[in-house]
């Protein structure tokens, strides 16, 4: 029916308990039609910035001027989120088990429902996620720019960084690609907790695709200035050289040189220290922000772009723009800090 919303409870295995277990589906019917949206979130159950952008966004109140539908999915991966955790009970990842099959592993299952019943009645896609545990990442924007369409959703988004990938084996974004659907994701923040910035760009970054796809007007309020996002060439992790106690020297978004200081990894007596440094010039887009680190472990992700001095001037540009105030208009979300 247009203009109505619906929560429907898509089954899932049952939990050993006997418990019945369902994904929960809200679906907003706009009063013409257009093209349909799915927004998930929480494919890795512990990637949880997701479920408050989705919350937040199906309480505004343009949605009430809704052209075409939004298929929101909060928790994808419902069991990870009651284990807080990134993975299915299986232990596989969601995430590389697309398109899944009817009767494969539990993670196959859940991977062919989403795509039977979500992917498959809609015309494009968001998904939503965060850097894994104790990792955070830039809100930027994942895309294959090689498709036009997804390119102009992606530079709509709003975010400063477009890192232009690859799609995964596996991955949610591969097979919608096989559907034709243009889907972006939205990566920000870290798993198990809620960062403001990255949820109001989130927010914020969803509502530009739907007016860009039509689905909303145009904005009447005289907006602050688009930033025009810089697509990143290529990001890499620089490793911990030893194992010890880190500390950590750059902030994310931080613009870095080669041989920019990172961090120091040190014994626990602070005899034995080691310099890490940055081996060419970029912008820190992902981080961790654990200080115990094992020799390997992915420390500082460091993107690469043409004009890095750029990039780091619209990251700076896109943190004062979501900031959140210290006063709080009446009515509006709380912030959380
Ligand atoms: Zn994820």
């Amino acid at each position: 029916m247009p203009g109505t919303r619906t929560t429907i409870e898509l089954p899932v295995g049952r939990l050993y308990t006997h418990t019945p277990m369902t994904i929960p589906v809200h679906v907003v019917k706009g009063k013409k039609t257009g093209p349909r949206l799915f927004i998930s979130a929480a494919i890795h159950g512990d990637e949880i910035n997701g479920v408050e952008i989705i919350r937040r966004l199906l309480n505004l109140p343009v949605l009430k001027r809704l052209t075409g539908t939004i298929i929101a999915v909060p928790i994808v991966n419902v069991h990870g989120l009651i284990n807080q955790s990134r993975y299915l009970p299986d232990r596989r990842d969601l995430n590389r088990s697309f398109p899944g099959t009817e009767k494969g592993s539990l993670a196959a299952r859940l991977a062919n429902l989403f795509m039977q019943e979500i992917v498959s009645q809609s015309t494009h896609g968001i998904d939503i996620h965060t850097g894994a545990i104790h990792r955070d990442n830039l809100p930027q924007v994942r895309a294959n720019l090689d498709d036009e369409q997804t390119e102009k959703l992606a530079r709509a988004f709003d975010v400063p960084v477009i890192i232009s990938s690859n799609l995964r084996d596996g991955s949610l974004r591969e097979s919608a690609a096989e559907y034709g659907i243009p889907m972006l994701l939205y990566e920000a923040g870290e798993a198990l907790r809620f960062d403001e910035v990255s949820i109001r760009a989130g927010v914020k970054g969803i509502i530009n695709v739907m007016r860009t796809l039509e689905m909303l007007p145009p904005t009447r309020r005289k907006s602050k200035k688009h930033i025009e996002p810089v697509v990143a060439r290529s990001s890499s992790w620089v490793r911990a050289p030893d194992s010890g106690i880190l500390r950590t020297m750059v902030p994310l978004g931080c613009r870095v040189k080669k041989d920019t200081l990172l961090g120091i990894v040190s014994d626990p007596f602070g005899e034995k220290e080691t310099n890490i440094t940055s081996s060419y010039s970029g912008i820190v887009i992902g981080r961790t922000n654990l200080p115990l680190v094992n020799e390997g472990d992915a420390l500082f992700n460091i993107a690469r772009f043409e004009d890095v001095l750029d990039a780091a001037n619209k990251v700076d540009e896109f943190h004062e723009q979501h900031a959140p105030e210290l006063k709080i208009p009446p009515n509006a979300e709380s912030p959380i800090i």
